[in-house]
């Protein structure tokens, strides 16, 4: 059965689709074209405003000025960070279908919540659009990188910014950061990133959007965005699904 399932052809799975029910990619109930059903859909917490407008964590108070305390004392290497949705269980559950279930099919979902932030991040037309890397041993593992997925179909459906798979490289799989300190975990990242010699000459004084589906702490976004400002570019943002909203560790 598992076996035929997996024989079917990607016209036949389109023909499907239009006459079968859509199964929620989380707990199969009955969805609508998104992929997920109500229920999942009413467990996802949208960042909403007040935000810092540097670090895009939410505020307590609207402020005449928006930058919360952690970015005021300590501005993070990036000229600004946006997330779509808090990371709980079930955004947790939407990015882990996304990208070790075969849920390529949530893609026009997730960008769907990205593209208004993406709208703005993109506003020069310079832009480069830079998918964090995956180490190749997980790429070839996992068949594709999901965050250039994301940043691919961003750049379709907005017509903004010009997509760079290749420019940033990545040297190791940096998955293992629990339990590190900051300063452990800053130090297993230094290296982690460099940039391709010949793709990185398009780099010089652009801006660059970054795009990845998690940020935690922000230690793999911060080191590939000092590796690509230490290179030349422009200013470096970056733009996630669903991110950890907890204030920056001093
Ligand atoms: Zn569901
Ligand atoms: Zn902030």
């Amino acid at each position: 059965m598992i076996r035929t399932a997996r024989l079917v052809t990607r016209p036949a799975r389109y023909l499907a689709g239009l006459v079968l029910p859509h199964q929620c990619v989380l707990c199969r109930r009955f969805a609508d074209s998104t992929g997920l059903c109500g229920k999942c859909w009413g467990g996802l917490s949208p960042i909403a405003a007040p935000i810092c407008s540097h670090c895009g964590l939410p505020l307590g108070h609207t402020l005449a000025e928006p930058i919360c305390a952690a970015c005021w004392m300590d501005p993070p290497p990036l000229a600004m960070i946006r997330g779509c949705l808090h990371y709980n269980d079930v955004s947790r559950k939407l990015i882990l279908a996304f990208k070790h279930g075969d849920g390529l099919q949530l893609t026009p979902f997730l960008t769907s919540l990205m593209a208004r932030d993406f709208v703005m991040m993109t506003g020069d037309e310079n832009s480069l659009v830079v998918p964090v890397p995956l180490h190749r041993q997980r790429y070839s593992r996992r068949r594709y990188n999901q965050s250039a997925k994301l940043a691919r179909r961003l750049c379709h459906i907005t017509g903004r910014g010009s997509l760079a798979t290749d420019i940033l490289v990545r040297h190791r799989a940096t998955a293992s950061q629990g339990g590190l300190s900051r300063r452990q975990r800053h130090r297993n990242l230094s290296k982690a990133f460099s940039i391709d010699n010949a793709a990185g000459r398009r780099l010089a004084g652009r801006p660059v959007v970054l795009v990845d589906d998690v940020m935690t702490t922000g230690a793999t976004l911060f080191a590939a965005a000092k590796c690509l400002s230490a290179a030349g570019s422009g200013p470096v943002s970056a733009l996630v699904v669903a991110r950890v909203a907890r204030p920056r560790e001093p």
